[in-house]
């Protein structure tokens, strides 16, 4: 079926409209009548190419918010007019220990991409978000409570389960010290579980003009980055660290506020390696870690938790039209705090 979406033809090209084709419906398949589409930093690196070679065309979009419009004659999960989301991955293989465990972001052949990656057939590149329809198999999507708005919810799909999956991981909960580093689309969403937890959480920001924002979310504590000796008084003292800006910075400075067995968990993918001081880690039993995204059930959780905590993504509704500029104002970090594209613009 032809679709409308907006696509970069090339690497670092801007987005344009492109009409193009989607699957039939599968005896498993949805389709989806897309309303919200969020502009997640992960975009961004990948049409402008900063984690290698990547697939043009590209329709980016893994933040991705609407209604059922048609199912599949063996469809069980959801039904006509049900409100779904999709995530970051389309399909995995099944039946790999991961993908058993509902870990399938992690499953040994690779995840399915929702975009920027070939389908299972190995020959299908698959289209993202910033679309109005989308097919998917229902085991890949997941369903949205009725007290939230979609432009909010859409950014949950990766912003939100990206920080609820490691916050759920490293068991934060009161009485836990929780840093976030760069209050972006990801770390605003750091900052409203971690709160909503108990948790107290303490800011890293390189923007000073967002402490008013961040107590707004419910952060305890802002520490602005631009001041000298910024890391002075909390050495040895977190028990967590999500570290989710998409820029290189000096990872030992944030490792060394690690309580003893703290974690410090890397989120953020600047595409360049980090330098660890082995000295840095060495005098607490210091971790460093990684974490992506998270799993089918865990999204499902965590989109349940939103319901029952009210929580949302803090959006700009933008304009198909205004995705070019939304990029450049990403990569400045003004973004309050995630655009999400209005799906009928397309
Ligand atoms: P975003 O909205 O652009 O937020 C990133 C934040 O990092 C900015 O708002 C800014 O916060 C801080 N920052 C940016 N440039 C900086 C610099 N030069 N120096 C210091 N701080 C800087 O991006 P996002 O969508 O949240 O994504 C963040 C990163 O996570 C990206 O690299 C993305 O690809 C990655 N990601 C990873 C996963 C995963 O599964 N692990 C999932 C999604 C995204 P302040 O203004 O507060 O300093
Ligand atoms: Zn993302
Ligand atoms: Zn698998």
């Amino acid at each position: 079926m032809k679709v409308r979406g907006y696509a970069a033809m090339e690497a670092k090209a801007e987005l344009k409209p492109w009409e193009f084709d989607r699957r039939e419906l599968g005896a498993n398949d949805i389709a989806l009548h897309i309303k919200y589409s969020g502009i997640c930093h992960s975009d961004i690196h990948q049409v402008w190419e900063e984690w290698g070679p990547a697939i043009f065309p590209m329709v980016p979009g893994h933040e991705i918010a609407g209604l059922v419009t048609h199912v599949g004659p063996s469809v069980s999960k959801f039904k006509v007019g049900d409100r779904i989301g999709v995530g970051v991955f389309v399909d995995s293989c099944r039946n790999c220990p991961p993908c058993l465990k509902g870990l399938q972001q992690y499953c040994i052949e690779g995840m399915t991409g929702t975009y920027n990656q070939l389908e299972r057939d190995g020959k299908t590149p698959a289209m993202g978000g910033y679309s109005n329809v989308m097919v998917i198999n229902e085991d890949y999507a997941v369903s949205i409570p009725d007290n939230l708005p979609l432009d909010g919810v859409a950014p949950l799909l990766c912003a939100g389960i990206t920080l609820y999956s490691p916050i759920k991981h490293w068991k934060i909960g009161p009485g836990k010290q929780v840093a976030v580093m760069g209050l972006g689309g990801l770390g605003h969403m750091g900052v409203k579980f971690a709160v909503a937890l108990g948790a107290e959480v303490t800011v890293f920001s390189h923007s000073p003009a967002k402490e008013a924002d961040a107590k707004a979310m419910g952060a305890h504590h802002f520490v602005s980055t631009k001041e000298a000796d910024f890391s002075k008084q909390y050495r040895k003292h977190f028990d967590l660290i999500l570290n989710t800006v998409s820029a290189e910075l000096d990872i030992n400075i944030y490792l060394e506020m690690l309580n003893v067995d703290g974690t410090l968990v890397v989120i953020g993918l600047p595409g360049k390696p980090y330098a660890v001081e082995v000295g840095a880690l060495l005098p607490a039993r210091r971790s460093l870690s990684g974490s992506m995204i998270g799993g089918i059930p865990e999204m499902q959780e965590m989109l349940n938790f939103c319901g029952k905590h009210n929580i949302v993504s803090d959006v700009e509704v933008i304009t198909a039209d205004y995705i070019n500029v939304a990029y450049e104002r990403t990569v400045a970090s003004d973004v309050k705090y995630r655009f999400v594209i209005d799906a009928t613009t397309f």
